[in-house]
Order: C-alpha cells, then sequence, then structure tokens
C-alpha cells in the first residue's frame, strides 16, 4: 500500500494510477502531450487575437459557464475548427444534444485531431479521493496541433461511439458547410 501511495505521489507528473474495477491499473503517459513541432504558439499574440474567455479555456484548461458558449445548441452543416491554430476537429455530422450545457461530439473528424490525456486536477493533492474514487479522474482532450484545451471526453455518450466529447465553445470557430453552385 506504502508503495502504492509513492506511486500515486508521483500522479501529474509522469505517471498516473487509477483504479478499473477490483484492481488497479497504471499506465504511462508522457507528461507533456507532444505538438506539431512547426506550429509554436505565441501567447502574446494570443491574448491580443482570442477573447479573455477564449484564452483562458484554451491556455489556462477554463471551463465556461454552462449553456453559456455560442454552440451549445447550433447544428448547422459544417465543420468546427480549433480558435487557436484553425485544425479542424469535429464535424456537425457528430454534433448531438447531451444537455450537459456544452458543445457535444459523438466522435473526432479523424483520429489524430486531438490528443487525450488523464486530469487530476478534479481530485488534486487529495490521495485517498484518488483511490476511492476514480471516476473523479477525468480524460482532458486537447488540440493535437497546438496544444489548446478543449474540453473532456466521457464515456456516456449515444452509439455507435458511446463517446461525449464535451468541448467548449471558446475553444472553437465554425466554418459553415459551403452551398453547392446550384443553391446560390
Ligand atoms: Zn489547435
Amino acid at each position: 500500500m506504502l508503495s502504492l501511495l509513492r506511486n500515486i505521489q508521483k500522479a501529474g507528473t509522469n505517471r498516473l494510477y487509477s483504479i478499473n474495477r477490483k484492481k488497479f491499473v497504471s499506465y504511462i503517459h508522457s507528461g507533456a502531450v507532444k505538438m506539431d513541432k512547426d506550429f509554436k504558439v505565441d501567447k502574446e499574440e494570443l491574448r491580443k487575437r482570442l477573447t479573455p474567455l477564449q484564452y483562458h479555456v484554451t491556455q489556462e484548461k477554463g471551463t465556461e459557464r454552462p449553456y453559456s458558449g455560442c454552440y451549445n445548441k447550433t447544428y448547422n452543416e459544417g465543420v468546427y475548427v480549433c480558435v487557436v491554430c484553425e485544425q479542424h476537429l469535429f464535424s456537425s455530422d457528430t454534433k448531438y444534444d447531451s444537455q450537459c450545457g456544452w458543445p457535444a461530439f459523438n466522435d473526432v473528424l479523424d483520429e489524430g485531431k486531438v490528443k487525450l490525456r488523464p486530469d487530476t486536477s478534479g481530485v488534486g493533492s487529495n490521495l485517498l479521493l484518488l483511490i476511492s474514487q476514480p471516476g473523479r479522474i477525468r480524460t482532458e482532450v486537447v488540440c493535437s496541433k497546438c496544444g489548446a484545451h478543449l474540453g473532456h471526453v466521457f464515456g456516456d455518450g449515444p452509439p455507435p461511439t458511446r463517446k461525449r466529447f464535451c468541448i467548449n465553445s471558446a475553444s472553437l470557430n465554425f466554418l459553415p458547410k459551403e452551398a453547392k453552385a446550384e443553391d446560390r
């Protein structure tokens, strides 16, 4: 038990231990998520370009208030892109009304568009809480190109994936599907 606690104390650096059913399962995560080497995040430029909320959410892992985001209830056809680097992330085809207060998607446009990593911020340094309530460890979703915080993914979504990507509107921009020539 002591060695387990010692190991858990490393959580947040490069190791995280969680409880899976009855047994402890460990998994290594690489610490800082490796992003596109060619993409440099210029924090000063971002402060000027983004709203304070967009900056807080994407760069400081903030969360917009539920039901407050501009894309919470939008279902127009198009693509949702990262507000920082414009990487295409989610299609309107997978957006659904989860009634959780944030835009929810059943899947990512492409697996490589996001990186997932364990988020222990709901537990803090409370190791007993970490052991007794492993469900408090959430899975953070970040943009694979620039590392912007997007939101979290949960396993309570609808089929076929059963996933619920719960994403802040403040992390996204929306590109409407271009009207076909005959529609213009
Ligand atoms: Zn990005």
